[in-house]
This record gives C-alpha cells, structure tokens and sequence, in this order.
C-alpha cells in the first residue's frame, strides 16, 4: 500500500477515492476519524491521506490525480439527506451514499 495524496480536507478525501475506483484502482481513506485528536499529533498528521491499495496502481492514480487537479472545481452540493457538503463532482453523497441531486 503506498500514500497517494494528503487531502485539505474529508470530502476531497472521498472524492479522490470515488475518482480512482471510478478507473478500477482500489483506495482507501486514512485519518478519516483522526480530526478529534488535535492538541497530541501534530495538526498535519491529522489530515485525511488517500493510500492506494495496490502499489503497481500508483503511477495511474497519480495521473488520475493530476488530471483531477487541473480541472475547474465544480461548486459544492449538499446532501438532502444527511445535510453533509459534497464536491460538485460527487453523484452520491460520501457520507450516507445517497445519490446528490443535481
Ligand atoms: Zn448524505
């Protein structure tokens, strides 16, 4: 398994995720629950990493990553069900995995 990207914050965590499983790679969220543990570990340790499952997927996940970096950030939408901020790229809220309306 080997770190892909350091996320600002939860949801752009769950949208590379969503991004790289949309191409196949397999990838999971590290420090998901991390964010109550402020004050013992340095603030930047408490960040949300994206780790992909495969280390032979690494070099693709960096390009998806790329490609997703380059592109305008669509405004965010909220989740009619659990009220939770999505990218505008989500179809399904991260949270709850209800599909987001448009
Ligand atoms: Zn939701």
């Amino acid at each position: 398994m080997l770190r892909l990207y350091t996320a600002g914050d939860l949801p752009e965590a769950h949208l590379v995720v969503q991004l790289l499983e949309r191409v196949g790679i397999a990838a999971q969220v590290f420090n998901e629950h991390a964010q109550g543990g402020l004050g013992e570990i340095p603030f930047t340790h408490t960040w949300p990493e994206v780790w992909v499952i495969e280390d032979a997927d690494l070099p693709r996940a960096q390009q998806v990553l790329d490609a997703w970096q380059r592109m305008p950030s669509a405004p965010s939408r909220r989740c009619h069900d659990c009220g939770e901020e999505n990218p505008g790229t989500f179809e399904t809220c991260w949270r709850c995995g209800r599909p987001l309306a448009p």
